[in-house]
């Protein structure tokens, strides 16, 4: 079975699965790019040897560092098709959301200094994936999670019952929960993403901030969602 190595940067995790296969899942911030290519090298992986880059949501602490790491290993960008135009350049960046306090006061900060740390270098989508495309050669399925990013994505390996979640979830503290929601646009998205998150029967998921869920990881993110309204 491909290996799963988490590589946390200051604030988000970006995966290497290494294996038969070599891909990575997000990119991590600008910021971490030195630590990325340390870690790559721990794994005895270079930039050349990965085959895909796959890309479960457009913010910067995910797409840092992609447009250099594609331009280096000539691999496949892929990435839900309602967030490739961010991760294109071609849209800028949300601001912070209206649906909580914190966002509502991010909003009021001077905007050239929100788009200026949400900053991230554009880079071409080879694959604009849907709800239901398969990524053969990888053995992954594409689950479209909206509610945090239009076009967010979770990517499932059915055959080692494990998904890389993005952004949906989180886990802190030993406590699974949702996205930040000054960062997301829909609470009752985030709801229905959750729940079809813990519908999916995988021991394992891997989120984009805080430590890997599991084992039983459907039942851990099921009792979370349960907590929410409907
Ligand atoms: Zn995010």
């Amino acid at each position: 079975m491909d290996e799963v190595i988490r590589i946390a940067g200051l604030v988000a995790n970006c995966y290497l699965v290494r294996g038969d296969h070599c891909y990575l899942v997000d990119t991590n911030t600008p910021s971490c790019g030195r630590k990325l290519r340390r870690a790559l090298a721990a794994a005895g992986v270079q930039p050349r040897d990965l085959s895909h880059i796959l890309i479960t949501h457009y913010h910067f602490d995910h797409t840092g560092n992609l447009a250099e790491l594609k331009e280096e290993s000539g691999a496949t960008v892929a990435a839900g098709a309602e967030d490739a135009p961010f991760i294109r350049g071609e849209m800028p960046p949300a601001l912070p959301s209206e649906l909580n306090r914190l966002g509502r006061f991010l909003r009021r900060l001077p905007p050239s200094w929100i788009r200026s740390y949400q900053h991230f270098e554009p880079c071409p989508v080879d694959l604009a994936l849907k709800e239901g495309d398969v990524l053969e050669e990888l053995g992954l399925e594409v689950i479209a999670l909206p509610g945090h990013t239009p076009g967010g994505i979770g990517l499932l390996d059915r055959a080692n019952r494990r998904l890389f979640a993005g952004d949906l979830v989180s886990h802190y503290l030993g406590r699974v929960g949702g996205p930040t929601i000054s960062a997301s646009y829909s609470r009752s998205e985030i709801a229905a993403s959750l729940r079809r998150l813990a519908d999916m029967d995988v021991d394992y998921m891997y989120p984009g901030h805080g430590r890997i869920i599991g084992p039983r990881a459907s039942e851990l993110v099921a009792s979370f969602a349960s907590t929410l309204p409907h």
